[in-house]
């Protein structure tokens, strides 16, 4: 007997169909005795819709108001799916964020979950419901009803499970699992049995869009077991989990992120001067455009070259700022690519391995594949290549590493 907190994802709820499938499910756990209490998301393009109905009529609508729209979809899926519970028999109850008291920040359309009332769960489950909680909602301290960030149904799962000290938070997707890269990709891709929090936050902020960033990292700092699984097959999933020290010899690589939609900029011939790097960067960051990657040259003839990655959307965005910049500071010249793609290779293996990163260039080398940019983290290499070569490094370094034989053994 466990107590289990569960999210359902959009896809696993899109249908009355497969909300009486959530509802079997449920049940076999019900009857293995097991406590549940459930998050649910909108149903499929729901939250979409209404984001559409709301732009039909203003271009930017009040977030206080957004969120009053945003968190009707949840709405409906916890009411309909407690009515295909209470049809199997079992006693089932809905609340919606602002009932169960989750307490968030008043950061409209991007609040942070600061506290969740358990007491009213813990005497539900007490009296043998089965909890069912809207996700990515919750409500400020002066009532005001607030959503989490898109996906945000995903850190509802973790908050919960964080709070009511659940055994396990697990997540129904359409995925079956964490793979060591994407199997559209790689055919060879295989699931993983096992993740730690931090390959995972790396996994995932790199483009491998499963879990809602902030979910993982409040797993991560509340020590939540947290479980990323298929609600249309069974399967054992992929275990997100604190890093042991156990004897076992690990793969020193994880897996392999890769990003299409970057592009990287440089200003060439700057002065090598104190404050230059701010100069560029500050007007860049004041335009709301997140910076990746930053590589600055050794000077030579006092000047030096500067150059950077951005999202590909804000490419001509940030072309433009930097070419008043670089006036402004008598550079040489503004150069740029949108047609290029990051890949990166994350494993906590790394930290006791050497030569790591001579590997992943030895493999790229072997394709013929130029290394643009090169940037390294304790778990993690990543490299700037041109996009039309995303494909070939990846299934060349997915090999390189020997992912294709990780072992995959089922529970
Ligand atoms: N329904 C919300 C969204 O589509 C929240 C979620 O599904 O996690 O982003
Ligand atoms: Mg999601």
């Amino acid at each position: 007997m466990a107590l289990f907190v569960q999210k359902y994802g959009g896809t696993s709820v899109g249908s009355v169909e497969r909300i009486e499938a959530v509802a079997d499910k449920l049940q076999r756990f019900r009857e293995q005795g097991h406590d549940l209490v459930v998050a649910v998301s909108a149903m499929s393009g729901e939250t979409n819709r209404l984001v559409g109905l709301a732009s039909s009529i203003q271009d930017a609508p009040s977030l206080r108001e957004m969120d009053v729209l945003l968190s009707t979809g949840e709405q409906v899926t916890i009411a309909l799916l407690c009515m295909a519970l209470e049809k199997r028999g079992i006693a089932a109850r809905s609340y919606t964020g602002s009932q169960v008291r989750i307490l968030t920040d008043s950061s409209h359309t991007k609040a942070r979950i600061q506290d969740i009332d358990v007491e009213r769960i813990q005497a539900d489950i007490a009296a043998g419901c089965v909890v069912v909680v809207a996700g990515f909602q919750g409500a400020d301290a002066q009532g005001n009803i607030t959503t989490l960030g898109r996906g945000g149904s995903d850190t509802t799962g973790v908050a919960l499970a964080a709070a009511l000290k659940a055994d396990e938070c697990q997540i129904y997707t359409d995925v079956d699992g964490v793979y060591t890269t994407d199997p559209r990709v790689v055919e060879g891709a295989q699931r993983l049995e096992k993740i730690t929090f931090e390959e995972m936050l790396e996994m995932a902020s790199l483009g491998s869009k499963i879990l809602q960033i902030r979910s993982v990292e409040f797993a991560g700092k509340y020590k939540v077991p947290l479980r990323v699984l298929s609600s249309f097959e069974d399967g054992p999933g992929t275990l997100i989990t604190i890093e042991e020290d156990d004897t076992v010899e690990k793969p020193v690589i994880s897996g392999i992120a890769f990003n299409r939609d970057e592009a990287k900029l440089t200003v060439l011939g700057v002065p090598d001067i104190p404050g230059v790097a701010s100069k560029i960067l500050g007007p860049i960051s004041r335009a709301n455009i997140e910076v990746d990657m930053i590589v600055q040259n050794i000077a030579a003839d006092q000047t030096t070259d500067f150059t950077f990655t951005v999202h590909r959307n804000d490419y001509s965005k940030a072309e433009e700022i930097l070419r008043q910049v670089a006036s402004d500071l008598s550079a040489r010249e503004v150069v740029g690519n949108n047609k290029i793609a990051k890949v990166s290779i994350v494993g906590v293996g790394m930290r006791s391995h050497a030569g790591v990163a001579t590997k992943m260039f030895d493999s790229l080398a072997s394709e013929n594949i130029n290394i643009q940019m090169i940037s390294t983290s304790e778990i993690k290499v990543s490299v700037v290549i041109a996009e039309k070569y995303l494909e070939l490094a990846v299934r060349g370094l997915h090999s390189a590493f020997e992912l294709d034989k990780v072992d995959t053994v089922s529970e």
